[in-house]
């Protein structure tokens, strides 16, 4: 637990499933004010709510395309309007489909780049001028992937968004440390999430995934949110810039293991 974490506000963003929800639930372990941005009606924030208040947090949440700038510029209104802050603001929301590229569509890659990249540019930007605004010393937590450094062929478009998100998050690393702002990002492997749900259904193509990960599984939503709120708090304020790959092991060349190559 970090005890300095109680009371911050926190945004997240695609915070209603997989790792986002993760994050929310954490941070409301940690007693933070937490701000969920869901996309899709048919995503429920109440349990999360719940959930968060009675560890002793508090939450709310807010429909909201990261792709539109109104609609982040509202989210980061929304927490100032609410919890009086923005502390800390956790662009998590993502997307990925699987095609050949030279089947890509320019709508598909478009969609992805908007969501995964121009998505989280937006709400860093107005993340970071409300806490220049307001003279706050905050985090900015982006939600990479080891595809910002692994190709991934029939997904140019999402390996194209989170190598960008690299660049992205340590330029505004660099330009924003002497303001006291920290911005890293965390690069998840793979993770047991919706966003995985059809691939982890089929034995053969999850054992494909198992083998490689040198841990030997797939991690879990709770996994990657421990890394945020260790980012979003004072333990990590040295840390500015990084890339905090949680992905038991897989960016370490697994096909080497066990004196292999
Ligand atoms: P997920 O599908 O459960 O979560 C994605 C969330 O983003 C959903 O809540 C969805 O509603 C939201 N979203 C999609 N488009 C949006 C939009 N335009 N505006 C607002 N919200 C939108 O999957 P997840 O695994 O929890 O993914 C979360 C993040 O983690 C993504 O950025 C993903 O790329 C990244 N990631 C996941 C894995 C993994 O193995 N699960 C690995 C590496 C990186």
């Amino acid at each position: 637990m970090y005890s300095d974490l109680e009371g911050k506000v926190v945004i997240v963003t695609g915070g209603a499933t997989g790792i986002g929800r993760a994050i929310c639930e954490r941070f409301g372990k940690e007693k933070a004010k937490v701000v969920i941005n869901y996309h899709s009606e048919r995503e429920s924030t109440k349990d999360i709510i719940s959930a968060i208040e009675a560890a002793g947090g508090q939450a709310t949440s807010l429909k909201g395309d990261v792709r539109s700038e109104d609609d982040i510029k509202k989210l980061v209104a929304h927490a100032a309007e609410t919890f009086g802050s923005v502390d800390v603001m956790v662009n998590n929301a993502g997307v990925e489909n699987e095609v050949p590229s030279h089947e890509l569509s320019l709508d598909d890659w478009h969609r992805v780049i908007e969501t995964n990249l121009t998505g989280q540019f937006l709400g860093s930007r107005e993340a970071i001028r409300y806490m220049l605004e307001h003279n706050i010393k905050g985090s900015i937590i982006n939600m990479s992937s080891v595809h910002e450094i692994i190709p991934w062929p029939h997904f140019v478009h999402y390996a194209a968004s989170k190598g960008g998100v690299k660049l992205m998050s340590q330029t505004l690393a660099l330009e924003y440390a002497p303001k006291g702002i920290r911005v890293n990002n965390i690069a998840p492997g793979a993770i047991d999430t919706p966003i995985n749900a059809e691939k982890f259904a089929d034995p053969e193509k999850k054992k494909g995934v198992i083998d490689l990960i040198p841990l030997g599984y797939i991690g879990k939503p709770e996994e990657i949110a421990a890394c945020a709120v260790w980012l979003a708090s004072s333990e990590a304020s040295y840390v500015t810039g990084l890339t905090l790959f949680a992905d038991g092991g897989m960016t370490k060349y697994p096909g080497f293991q066990a004196g292999r190559g």
